[in-house]
């Protein structure tokens, strides 16, 4: 049985199970026939994720998790959108779920085309995957800028995933009411995660409404601390 926890204990479950998962030692929690009857009346999941779909990043086995465990909500570079924000808002208002987690990765398809994109000479994508990528550019323009005008092939894509994902998170809380009243309520929190493919290992880059201590950040940690609204 899931109890609704605390936003920190719900990062904190989140936690142990990458590091199962990281240290090949996974339990695969929650996936037996019991527990799907046991979930066919009600969910009370822990967290919502929001993440790349990126075929490497399966978020119950990430955090080895189970059946109910996870509301589940991704697209390609986890971008915001209307059908986005509303599916999280769904899991905080319904679900009453403590915890978003938005997940980004590195080596990531959609930031590598948001970057080759702000090329002068680069050529035109597909319409609607230039509509998803379209919001990661101003990412990759701020670390073009701030590496003093270095050419797109020389960007660090890492540096732009880190600053697309801080830029998800402060959208999130900027377009979403429900979404910010939670936070500023102490009844959310949301963690910006960047997730190593080689390792395994979801690293926090930006929290709201976490209680941070002993929790590692990831590069340079901007004010976001509480919801803003
Ligand atoms: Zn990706």
């Amino acid at each position: 049985m899931t109890q609704t926890l605390t936003p920190t204990a719900a990062w904190k479950q989140m936690q142990d199970g990458n590091q199962r998962f990281v240290d090949d030692a996974p339990r695969h929690p929650n996936q037996d026939v019991a527990r799907r009857r046991h979930l066919a009346e009600a969910q009370h999941p822990v967290a919502t994720l929001f993440g790349c779909s990126d075929s490497r990043l399966a978020a119950e086995i990430i955090f080895d998790l189970g059946l109910g465990d996870l509301f589940v909500v991704r697209n390609a570079g986890q971008v915001i959108g209307e059908s986005i924000v509303a599916s999280l808002e769904y899991a905080v208002a319904v679900l009453e779920v403590p915890l978003i987690v938005v997940l980004a990765h590195d080596s990531c398809g959609a930031v590598r085309a948001a970057i080759d994109g702000t090329a002068i000479d680069a050529a035109p994508l597909p319409p609607h995957i230039w509509k998803l990528v379209a919001p990661i550019v101003p990412a990759a323009r701020k670390v073009l800028a701030e590496s003093g005008g270095s050419t797109v092939d020389e960007i660090d894509a890492e540096l732009v995933g880190r600053e697309h994902l801080r830029n998800t998170v402060g959208d999130l809380l900027q377009s979403s009411e429900i979404i910010s009243n939670a936070v500023a309520e102490g009844r959310l929190g949301i963690v910006g995660a960047n997730y190593r493919l080689a390792e395994g290992t979801a690293v926090p880059v930006i929290t709201v409404g976490i209680e941070t201590d002993g929790i590692e950040t990831e590069g340079q940690s901007p004010a976001t601390k509480e919801g803003s609204e």
